[in-house]
């Protein structure tokens, strides 16, 4: 029986009721709105672009408690990488998730405590809804600066 499921467990709930990065940024280089149909969940992402790097990552929204906990890991984790850095993390943690990479824990810092939603094919979903929401905002970052605007 697992002292490491419990330890994971209370890192999820921890994050759950007391987030991380939350919230809104003014003037944010980019925002990404996802919401999860299945479950209701709501991620809004706002990331602001200095040098090349995420200067400060928000996460605002409603949901589960898996949804909301894997929101605040990923505005901690995500914080200060480069955008490469951040989009091979969101990478790496889509495998994790889909059951086909073992989670590098100094690559997820407390995310690796969501490892174990990998055995629930319907909450995967909630897990990655602000991950894949990061993919997206740092997609749009790019587009809107190759195009100038
Ligand atoms: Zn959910």
């Amino acid at each position: 029986m697992g002292g490491l499921d419990d330890l994971y467990q209370q890192l999820i709930l921890d994050h759950y009721r007391n987030r991380r990065g939350r919230g809104r940024i003014e003037g944010a280089s980019a925002s990404v709105h996802e919401h999860n149909p299945v479950c209701g969940d709501e991620c809004y992402l706002d990331i602001l672009v200095e040098d090349g790097r995420i200067a400060e990552i928000r996460a605002d929204g409603d949901g589960c408690s898996i949804s909301q906990a894997a929101a605040s890991m990923l505005t901690e984790v995500a914080a200060g990488k480069d955008l490469d850095e951040a989009l091979m993390l969101v990478e790496h943690f889509r495998l994790v998730m889909h059951g086909e990479a073992q989670p590098d824990e100094d690559l997820l810092g407390d995310a690796v405590a969501l490892e174990g939603v990998a055995k629930y094919p319907v909450r995967v979903k909630c897990a990655l809804l602000s991950w894949l929401a990061l993919r997206e905002c740092i997609a749009d970052y790019r587009e809107t600066v190759a195009t100038g605007g």
